[in-house]
């Protein structure tokens, strides 16, 4: 199959709405990251996306709509749900809510809550507008690759599968969207994204956030969320994240580096200076930077042959959590207090 990337404009977006329309699977830019979508209740066509990304079948699809009207008949809406969309909507804030058996099994990975989601992307709200289908759309990326945040990044892993990427230029926010668990009576973040626990505890009066957000699964424990089961975000290089103060993460990440055959840096913009003629990359000052440059540049250094990332984090609380949980994900979770 051929693979069209074309700019997102009047044309371009009524082919892809066409396609859309006839079951088939479209690449779209969103503002957390690149998705992969086909229509949610078409179970061919969600069939497609798993095998077009090498998805796990058990790990389920979060569902696009261009405004909450279209979930009618779709999932419960609870009173919290509500105010979440009237706080959140468009934006990166995905919801599960108790599914209704208009979604296919395959949607879900037979469970029994839906994921769903309206984007705050121009390109992505006039394409579900104008196919007029809830779309389910995971990340554009190959399973295990960092997710796609330019139109390139879905070239790289989709050519050959899919028909029609859609480039919107780069993504605003560069990570997934938060996933809020709400069919319990208390929402629990599962996956932090930038809409943060205490942005939705500030609605609805109170949010949890999943242990696990920062630690591997034990031997034998549930997962909140089928994604946390499974190898995301991974480099080929190993990694390991420092997190202290600049100058003294600097120290470590020196000697590690001084030792090491073929390794490289990701450091805060300010920090740079510290580590001299050394191969250096850069994460931006603030989390929100991190989160935006961050799979791009794994994607960067994989490209360079890397072998060993040492990274600068960020202290995991609040707006970092994002951040930090793919960046700990990267590493396989191999982190260090400096
Ligand atoms: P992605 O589409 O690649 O951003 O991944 C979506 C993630 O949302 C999955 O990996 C799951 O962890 C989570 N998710 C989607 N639907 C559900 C659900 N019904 N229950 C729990 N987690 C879900
Ligand atoms: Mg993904």
């Amino acid at each position: 199959m051929d693979t069209l990337c074309v700019p997102a404009q009047a044309q371009t977006l009524a082919q892809a709405s066409e396609l859309l329309r006839q079951g088939q699977v479209v690449a779209f830019p969103t503002e957390t990251v690149y998705g992969l979508g086909a229509n949610a209740l078409d179970e061919a066509a969600v069939r497609a996306i798993f095998a077009a990304k090498e998805r796990p079948a058990d790990n389920p699809l979060i569902v696009h709509v261009a405004e909450r009207s279209q979930l009618k008949g779709l999932c419960e809406v609870t009173e919290a749900a509500e105010k979440l969309m009237d706080a959140f909507w468009p934006g990166p804030l995905t919801m599960l809510l108790k599914k209704t058996e208009k979604i296919p099994a395959v949607t879900t990975a037979g469970l029994p809550s839906v994921a769903v989601r309206c984007p705050n992307h121009p390109v992505a709200l006039a394409l579900l507008k104008a196919c007029g289908l809830p779309i389910a759309a995971p990340s554009a990326n190959r399973s295990g690759r960092p997710s796609p945040t330019t139109a390139r990044h879905v070239y790289e892993d989709m050519t050959g599968r899919i028909p029609l990427i859609l480039d919107g230029g780069p993504c605003r926010v560069g990570v997934e969207s938060t996933v809020a668990d709400l069919t319990g009576p208390v929402p629990c973040v599962l996956r932090p994204g930038a809409v943060t626990a205490e942005d939705i505890a500030a609605i609805v009066g109170d949010c949890t956030v999943a242990e696990s957000v920062m630690r591997p699964l034990k031997e034998g424990e549930a997962a909140p969320s089928p994604g946390m089961r499974h190898r995301h975000y991974a480099p080929k290089a190993k990694m390991t994240v420092y997190i202290g103060g600049d100058r003294a993460v600097a120290r470590a990440i020196c000697t590690r580096y001084d030792e090491a055959e073929n390794a490289v840096i990701l450091t805060h913009t300010s920090a740079m200076p510290l580590y001299g003629d050394r191969r250096v990359f850069d994460l931006g000052d603030t989390p929100e930077e991190g989160a935006h440059l961050l799979f791009q540049r794994l994607r960067e250094m994989d490209e360079k042959g890397c072998e060993l990332i040492l990274a600068q984090g960020w202290k995991a609380e609040g707006k970092a959590l994002a951040v930090m949980n793919r960046m700990a994900r990267a590493a396989a979770f191999d982190l260090v207090q400096v």
